[in-house]
């Protein structure tokens, strides 16, 4: 998946999240700014890519294991008090909807690695191919509904 592809599919997600934990108007754009910016580049699994070159597995290695944010959300269960959690979450969501969209679209390798940097799986869509390009055309009419579900509380908010 590409970046672009990635920051929206991390703003949808984290605008659905916001929507249905109720969090405050605030911490939903906070939370959505965040993961946006942890799902592509340097900040994000892509790292590999970058100045985390050196771990293991190369690209698509280690960053890209769902093992790591799987334990780092354990970590913020017990260590972080809840009202301040919500950051991490949002970091966290970032990285994973990477990994979701790089276990759907990338064929070299396949997917992502289901143990630490081997054994990928993955649906194997073309990055950057048709099912994708389509996706980034549909995205930014989606996210614009979700934001105003989000500040209108309304399914169909040109009806309110
Ligand atoms: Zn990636």
């Amino acid at each position: 998946m590409d970046g672009s592809t990635h920051r929206l599919f991390a703003a949808s997600v984290s605008i659905a999240t916001s929507t249905a934990s109720g969090a405050p108007l605030w911490q939903a754009a906070a939370s959505a700014v965040i993961a946006t910016a942890s799902s592509a580049g340097w900040t994000s699994p892509d790292s590999d890519q970058s100045w985390l070159d050196w771990v293991p597995g190369g690209h698509r290695g280690l960053t890209h294991w769902w093992g790591l944010p799987a334990l780092l959300s354990v970590a913020v269960l017990i260590y972080v008090p809840p009202e301040a959690a919500w950051a991490l979450w949002a970091l966290l969501l970032g990285w994973g909807s990477h990994l979701l969209g790089d276990f759907v679209f990338g064929e070299r390798p396949p997917g992502i690695p289901m143990a630490p940097w081997w054994a990928y799986a993955g649906l194997g869509l073309n990055s950057g191919g048709l099912v994708e390009r389509g996706l980034r055309w549909i995205f930014p009419v989606f996210i614009l509904w979700q934001a105003l579900v989000l500040i209108t509380g309304e399914l169909v908010p040109w009806s309110a």
